[in-house]
């Protein structure tokens, strides 16, 4: 996320880290290169140098030069500025009706209707409530299976008229499907056009005056920088719509929209959509994006996500299993399976501080455990459980099963046995004083 924009920011610190006596030169000489940064992430011109002209005014009235690190104290400046910039507080989104209307409007291939999906598993598995999803593209059928084929996915019901050719109609129709039967938050997707034209602008206005929703949220791909901004704007003018969802974060996005658009139509970021998958959602914290942004990680986050996956019950069966001597590679895999569920790999370092910097020339994949399982899965049940029963042969054939080296099967099988020694080591007597020593 951002990689390009945190380096060049990163080099722009540089130059005051350089200088034994820091002047009002090289001050300016920094915000210089700040600016440039912002303006190759495809910042707006006239934001990039605001941006700027504030972050200086301020160093000016702290009296950066006299302070004891005035390198520290203007990053600290410049994230001050990003977090006002991309809206200060996260906002979270209005589900006060009865049901809660969300009503989600952008253009074609924006990540509207996976992002719809996310909305209503988030809703349903984070917030307890049982929403509904709607399909209210009434041009193209492919759309309508679409929001089908996620609501199966994510167990969350889909209210579709594939005949009828009046969006206000269906819309109205599922909100009153919705009170009979129980739902509490109604989700609507509604037709995307590549381009805006009239004719969808007066559709989305016209279901959105009917309806009356809660919450209108714009959805918008980071990934097309000022062109994103200029296509929020259009839509704010004609929706007045009350948040804005990023999405496609997790690809090689330069950052513009992220950092702009809030200026711009003055809407708050509610989420931001991180991969296809249906749990790459996150809630939208300006401070904790500006962290990361200047390479400082996200720590908060990834506590957040380790902590979601955390099972109490699930935790004290492994120690158990360790205890006795039982953890094997079903265990190994299961424990993988666990850390997938945090988010990709890559999104995942991100967030440690300073990691993004220091392997920003390794190549992360999304899948860094496919090997590790297809080897795991070529063994039989026994010797999952047993790892030590595996003789050459079936170590040779495990290596073709899986298409891998035998040298990786040789790895892996060392590593497990090493882990299996540290974690037995930890719950044996001398554990304890190791505990200790580990800060525990
Ligand atoms: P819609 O036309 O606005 O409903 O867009 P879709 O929901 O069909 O999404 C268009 C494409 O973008 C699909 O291939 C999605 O899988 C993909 N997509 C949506 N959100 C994200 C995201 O946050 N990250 C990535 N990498 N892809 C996404």
């Amino acid at each position: 996320m951002f990689n390009n924009l945190s380096e060049k920011l990163d080099k722009a610190f540089h130059i005051l880290k350089g200088h034994g006596k820091i002047t009002e030169v090289n001050v300016a000489e920094t915000l210089k290169e700040v600016r440039r940064a912002l303006l190759d992430a495809d910042v707006n011109f006239k934001i990039a140098k605001d941006f700027t002209t504030k972050v200086k005014d301020k160093a000016i009235g702290q009296n950066v030069l006299t302070t004891l690190q005035p390198g520290q104290l203007l990053v600290k400046l410049v994230k001050d500025e990003l977090t006002e910039l991309m809206g200060g507080e996260a906002t979270g989104i209005n589900l006060s009706g009865h049901p809660a209307v969300i009503l989600m409007s952008g253009l074609q291939g924006s990540g509207k209707t996976t992002f719809s999906g996310k909305l209503a598993n988030y809703l349903k598995t984070k917030k307890g409530k049982k929403p509904l999803l709607v399909a209210c593209d009434i041009y193209r059928p492919a759309a309508i299976n679409q929001l089908h084929v996620v609501g199966n996915q994510i167990g969350v019901d889909v209210y579709s008229e594939p005949e009828n050719k009046n969006a206000v109609q269906i819309a109205l129709n599922a909100i009153q499907h919705a009170k009979s039967n129980g739902f509490n938050v109604v989700i609507v997707d509604t037709a995307g056009r590549l381009a805006i034209d009239e004719e969808m602008m007066n559709e989305i206005a016209n279901v959105h005056a009917a309806i009356k929703p809660q919450e209108t949220l714009f959805v918008v791909d980071s990934m097309t920088g000022q062109d994103a901004v200029n296509t929020a704007k259009a839509f704010n003018d004609r929706l007045n719509f009350d948040g804005v969802i990023l999405t496609k974060l997790d690809g090689d996005t330069r950052g513009g929209a992220a950092i702009s658009i809030k200026s711009v139509v003055d809407k708050p970021i509610k989420f931001i959509g991180t991969g296809e998958k249906m749990e790459a959602i996150d809630v939208f914290y300006p401070s904790r994006m500006a962290e990361r942004i200047l390479g400082m990680g996200d720590v908060i986050s990834l506590v957040e996500r380790a902590q979601e996956q955390y099972n109490e019950e699930e935790a004290r069966k492994i120690q158990k299993k360790i205890a006795k001597n039982e953890f094997g590679f079903d265990d190994f895999l299961a424990q993988i399976q666990q850390i997938k569920k945090m988010g990709n790999m890559k999104d995942l370092v991100g967030m440690i501080p300073g990691a993004g910097k220091a392997l920003k020339d390794v190549e992360i994949e999304d899948d860094a455990f496919k090997h590790v399982e297809a080897i795991i899965h070529s063994m039989t049940p026994k010797e999952r459980s047993k790892p030590s029963i595996l003789d050459m042969k079936r170590k040779t054939r495990i290596a073709k099963g899986s298409g891998r080296k035998i040298e990786e099967v040789n790895q892996l099988l060392k590593q497990f046995d090493q882990m299996s020694k540290m974690m037995k080591m930890m719950q044996g007597p001398g554990g304890k004083n190791m505990m200790k020593m580990m800060g525990g």
